[in-house]
């Protein structure tokens, strides 16, 4: 793959495009991991609203910028302003990393990685099994294909508060589930099917910043032998891992996706390895900020 890591400039520059971009946590991330390397690289969080996406994205070039993170509300946007496409980004439709090429920018979608890496000791045991995500947003794009890819589901069920949302989805990611039954529910229809799940995914925002809210309400679904694994990693214990917790489910947190998904991007950007826990205490220091 073509990317910067052969010519990498000390003193280049890095960018996340969002809007907020405030709260992140990715500056804190990064920046952390490229002093870890001494390679004089600086990340900054830049606030872009939509209109003005299109001359940021080609400024940033210009400036000769190493790459950019994109993040809410650009992911999808970002997409046809790049020259290439990874896979992940052809299929998903998203992107969350501009990586610099020599002709202009490639979109990469590294939420896939990100997703799948605190997955891989479960992967075995996932095979054939039921995955239930909750959303059909951009991240949940992200972690359908990422387990049509990878985890081999026997059943994958997609809830969603409004189903034409979810049924687009599933419409363009169904070429990639051969042998997979892939459904849409109502969260108010979906009892047995988070019952029966091996994996149950939040890829909805509910939660985020309260520890009281939760996408699932019903506790008494969850068991041992499940894996409930919420994207959200403020806070890390959400009340959806709590209660799942409490229940005998095994848990997983949204920061160690945070961590690879940014591990991943570092990478392209750089051909270097992530210094991961350098990067992950400082993640952990901005949380708690
Ligand atoms: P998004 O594109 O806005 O999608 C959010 C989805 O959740 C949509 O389907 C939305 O439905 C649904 N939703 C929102 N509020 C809901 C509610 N009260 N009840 C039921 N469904 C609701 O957002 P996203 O980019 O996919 O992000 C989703 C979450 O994943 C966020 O919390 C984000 O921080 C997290 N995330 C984490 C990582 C990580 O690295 N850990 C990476 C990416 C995303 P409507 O469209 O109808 O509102």
């Amino acid at each position: 793959m073509t990317n910067a890591a052969s010519a990498l400039p000390r003193g280049g520059l890095a960018v996340l495009l969002g809007d907020p971009v405030a709260h992140s946590i990715s500056p804190a991330i990064h920046n952390a991991a490229f002093r870890a390397l001494g390679l004089g690289v600086t990340y900054r969080a830049r606030r872009v609203e939509a209109g003005g996406l299109p001359s940021a994205v080609q400024d940033l070039y210009a400036q000769g910028a190493l790459g950019a993170n994109v993040t809410v509300p650009h992911k999808e946007a970002v997409v046809p302003l790049t020259e290439s496409l990874s896979e992940e980004v052809r299929a998903t439709g998203a992107a969350n990393t501009l990586v610099r090429t020599m002709s202009g920018w490639r979109a990469e979608n590294t939420d896939v990685a990100g997703f799948l890496a605190p997955l891989r000791p479960y992967a075995p045991g996932l095979r054939r099994g039921s995955i239930v995500v909750l959303g059909a947003g951009g991240a949940a794009r992200a972690v359908v294909y990422g387990a049509l890819r990878e985890l081999q589901p026997g059943r994958v069920t997609l809830l969603a508060r409004r189903p034409s949302q979810s049924e687009h989805l599933l419409r363009d990611l169904k070429g990639h589930a051969s042998g997979t039954v892939l459904e849409t529910r109502r969260f108010a229809d979906a009892r047995e099917a988070v019952r029966e799940a091996a994996l149950v995914v939040n890829a909805t925002p509910v939660g985020m910043g309260n520890a009281e809210a939760t996408p699932w309400p019903d506790s008494s679904v969850f068991h041992r032998g499940q894996i409930v694994y919420d994207l959200i990693y403020r806070p890390s214990w959400t009340r959806l891992l709590r209660e799942a917790r409490d229940q005998g489910a095994t848990t997983i947190g949204g920061l160690p996706m945070l961590i690879a998904q940014a591990a991943a991007a570092f990478q392209l950007w750089t051909g270097r390895e992530f210094p991961h826990d350098v990067a992950e205490a400082a993640a952990i220091q901005a949380l708690a900020r």
